[in-house]
């Protein structure tokens, strides 16, 4: 069911066997992290002269994958389309059209469905070997998963108009995505700061032209047109 507001469209309603879905998601999320960071420690993942490379590749990694995600959402599909049109694609539309609507999403509305997509990496990093390559990955993905988890709440604070004071300090000292470097990208032509995880990949994406140079090579292969499907949501409101 959708929550429009006054002549915008709004997001669908979380309710129901839907909503259980995303607490049990975000509950199995918490524990395995929790499990993770002991399970890192113990092991000693912490300790080896790979772990900082590890841990700042593996952040950044999580930034650029939410910048793909979104960049896909945003450009490519139709939001009329089977399963994945309404849950996945809709909400990146309402979003351009409506960014405050945003707001009046609940904390388990906000960050389920991630949680859920993170849950399979937190189980594998917990079930790998702890020696050699298997230790790297297990800490990559971990911490993939805990630069990832809180993406859409990084979103979310970035629309606020007086986040929390410790979220504001993180996004003036470039911690996390900032409201000015988001702000761009819901000013014309709508195309910038994809990454909303922490932001710290957009600078440099942006500097070798990776989303416009990945569009142009999707229309060249696949004869797509980005945002068309954007342009037609918008122009119903
Ligand atoms: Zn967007
Ligand atoms: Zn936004």
């Amino acid at each position: 069911m959708e929550e429009a507001t006054a002549g915008l469209p709004g997001h669908d309603a979380v309710v129901g066997l839907t909503r259980a879905v995303e607490v049990a998601s975000l509950l199995t999320a918490g524990v395995l992290v929790l499990a993770n960071i002991a399970h890192a420690f113990t092991a000693g993942l912490l300790l080896h002269w790979w772990s900082p490379f590890v841990v700042v590749t593996a952040a950044l990694g999580a930034d650029l994958v939410s910048g793909l995600v979104h960049w896909t959402a945003d450009t490519w599909f139709s939001e009329t389309m089977p399963v994945l049109g309404r849950r996945f694609l809709r909400p990146f539309r309402v979003h351009h059209v409506n960014p405050e609507d945003f707001l009046r999403r609940d904390f388990i509305d906000c960050n389920g469905d991630v949680a859920m997509l993170n849950i399979p990496f937190l189980i594998a990093a917990l079930l790998l070997p702890e020696s050699g390559i298997c230790g790297a990955v297990s800490l990559a993905l971990v911490t993939f998963s805990i630069v990832s988890l809180p993406t859409n709440q990084v979103h979310q604070w970035a629309h606020m108009p007086a986040p929390p004071s410790a979220v504001a300090w993180l996004q003036h000292r470039g911690v996390i995505l900032s409201m000015e470097a988001h702000a761009s990208h819901h000013s014309a032509p709508y195309v910038a700061n994809y990454c909303i995880a922490t932001g710290w990949c957009n600078r440099w994406l942006a500097a070798v032209d990776f989303f416009p140079t990945c569009e142009r090579l999707v229309t060249r292969v696949a004869g797509l047109q980005p945002r068309a499907d954007e342009q037609s949501f918008a122009e119903r409101w």
